[in-house]
């Protein structure tokens, strides 16, 4: 390898961004660097959450005394030549400047030898300056020793979160090269433990049973193609489930990216195929293979996320691939049981529908799709208007005294007909209950925000060690809002009280809602109140008349009125929509009236 600085005319078309902006940014890059050196082994090392020291040592190929000493200058890279690299990058780096913006904010320390020579090279910078460059002895690979990271800029110190935060996003980063890298083995040591270690080994599968013990037999294999893009990889089955997205893990050309939009087109695979519960996420780690050509890697500058040129397509691959492994999963399943068990055994497969599908299931996904790739509504309009929808506001009207509903009839056990004297309505019965219910739950609980309910015998669910961090780091602001916990031992947590308002709530379930909660936002920045609401809104669902259910027109008509009664029955369109109108008005026009 050898390295040349960029001309300026390809460094400006990088995208600008901060290379390093917490401890597991760092991680990530060095990582990426021993990577690209062919490293067989890697071992990471970090203390204090990453923030007094980072340490990552590999066997890779090392660098040359000249190579050590140029590659801590800006724009030194000895991957990138000419602007054509930029579009078909396999390699991990290629911006030429971690090491430089990583020398230039903490005490950095690079120990380096290549195979052909009997002495290594060691970089000391401080801050960016002193450089001091000594000869030294060690094996061939690098290492790298990052101490106090940000202590020059006391700014950015101050915006990095609690150890263990900053080290769950440590273990992330590392899961997340371990599982794109079989081959290679990895050592994680979190103050001085040995906490990750996962052993080189040949396949993927065996990958994830290092890293997801718990997991082992939930595990299906996939793969699927179309022209240009390959994908493989494992999916859970249904009964897996998670309520958090922790584990969900995309990579595109090896690289771990973040896409809402992809993530969410297996989920989306999972309700049509075997209707995973609404509240939990499949566990997924899959690979997308394409031709570097198709995408951008260049979107985020963590490149994190990535642009796809036809996104349509790997979307819809995504959705074929997954549909098609649960189903022959189901298949199979059934196909096992009926030889081996008895017809009366009480029935597992309950998730999984009959396939083939049935004529109104493919008209409901060929609906969703052509309502996915019209060309009146993107991709991006359709996941906002999802996104926009999911929450239920806060912020309440005053409630409508006047409003006069009656019902007509049940529709296909999903929707309640209803007349008002401006039109006609059709609701969406579950979200209508659902509604109601949270309006009421939500009530009682500003009423009296700090009843508590002891639990008579405290309940201990055992956790991921992930899990239970972040459970450590909020549980001052949990105890605030009245679920009080403690830790018997690092992988288990005990509840002993919660709110009164969820009391008769599966405990577990509210734990996992928490986690989830937790896990994308910030209590301190969201308020409490947010994240009660979102319990509330589990519970409201949880016990509200289903679609599907057969309701009768008496019920139809209670459900009308008490929706009537709250606060929300101005039927605005905000939150999730829970009815259509049609105006005697629009209607007449319609008709040539
Ligand atoms: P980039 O990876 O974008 O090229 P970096 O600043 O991360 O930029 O690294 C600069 C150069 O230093 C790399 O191109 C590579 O040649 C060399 N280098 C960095 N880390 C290692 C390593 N662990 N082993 C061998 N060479 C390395
Ligand atoms: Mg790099």
């Amino acid at each position: 390898m050898t390295i040349s600085v960029l001309p300026s005319h390809i460094s400006d078309q990088i995208a600008a961004g901060e290379v390093v902006e917490r401890p597991a940014s760092v991680v990530k890059e060095l990582i990426e660097n021993s990577l690209d050196a062919q490293a067989t082994h890697i071992e990471i090392k970090i203390q204090d959450g990453g923030k007094t020291l980072i340490e990552i040592r590999d066997n890779g190929s090392g660098m040359s005394p000249e190579d050590a000493e140029k590659c801590v200058l800006r724009h030194a890279t000895s991957k990138i030549k000419n602007i054509d690299d930029l579009f078909s990058i396999y390699s991990f780096g290629f911006r030429g400047e971690a090491l430089a913006a990583i020398s230039a904010v903490s005490r950095f320390q690079l120990i380096t030898k290549t195979k052909d020579l009997n002495y290594a090279t060691q970089i000391t910078i401080q801050g960016g300056e002193s450089k001091k460059i000594e000869q030294t002895s060690s094996n061939t690979g690098t290492i790298i020793r990052i101490q106090d990271l940000f202590y020059t800029t006391p700014a950015r110190l101050q915006y990095l979160k609690t150890e263990e935060t900053e080290y769950r996003q440590i273990l992330k980063e590392c899961i997340s090269f371990a599982l794109a890298h079989p081959d290679v083995s990895f050592k994680l040591f979190k103050n001085e433990t040995l906490t990750q270690d996962y052993p080189a080994t040949k396949t993927l599968e065996n990958r994830l049973h290092q890293i997801f013990p718990k997991f082992s037999r939930d595990f299906i294999p996939l793969e699927e193609k179309n022209r240009e893009t390959h994908l493989s990889g494992f999916i859970s089955s249904p009964e897996a489930g998670q309520s958090h997205k922790n584990h969900q893990y995309l990579f595109v050309n090896g690289r771990h990216i973040y896409d809402y939009r992809l993530n969410f087109a297996v989920r989306e695979a999972y309700v049509k195929s075997c209707g995973i519960e609404k509240h939990l996420h499949p566990f997924f780690v899959l690979f997308i293979q394409t031709d570097p050509i198709l995408v951008d890697v260049n979107v985020h500058p963590r490149k994190l996320e990535i642009k796809f040129s036809e996104p349509a397509e790997i979307f819809q691959l995504i959705q074929s691939g997954v549909i098609k492994t649960l189903r022959e999963k189901s298949s199979s399943f059934l196909s096992d049981r009926s030889s081996t068990s008895s017809p009366y055994a009480p029935s597992k497969n309950s998730f999984f529908p009959p396939s083939p599908p049935s004529v109104k299931e493919k008209k409901a996904s060929q609906n969703f799709s052509q309502k996915l790739f019209s060309p009146f509504q993107s991709f991006q309009s359709l996941y906002q208007e999802r996104e926009e929808k999911k929450e239920i506001p806060l912020s309440s009207p005053e409630p409508s005294t006047e409003k006069k509903l009656t019902a007509l009839a049940q529709i296909d056990k999903k929707y309640i007909l209803a007349e008002s004297e401006e039109g006609i309505f059709l609701f969406d019965q579950h979200a209508l209950h659902e509604r109601e219910r949270f309006e009421k739950l939500w009530e009682k609980y500003k009423s009296q925000p700090h009843h508590l309910q002891n639990l008579l015998t405290p309940q201990v669910f055992s956790l991921t060690e992930d899990e239970i961090s972040l459970l450590y780091e909020h549980q001052k602001a949990l105890k605030e809002m009245g679920i009080d916990i403690s830790f018997p031992s690092d992988t288990s947590v005990e509840i002993k009280t919660i709110p009164a308002i969820l009391t008769g709530q599966d405990l577990e379930k509210i734990l996992f809602e928490c986690l989830q909660y937790l896990e994308n936002h910030h209590i301190s920045e969201t308020g409490q109140d947010q994240m009660m609401r979102k319990l509330l809104e589990y519970k409201s669902c949880r016990g509200a008349i289903m679609y599907g259910d057969k309701i009768s027109l008496e019920e139809a008509q209670k459900l009308l009125d008490d929706f009537l009664l709250t606060k929300w029955s101005h039927l605005c369109p905000h939150g999730r929509p829970n009815h259509v109108f049609w105006s005697f008005e629009d209607l007449d026009k319609k008709f040539h009236r």
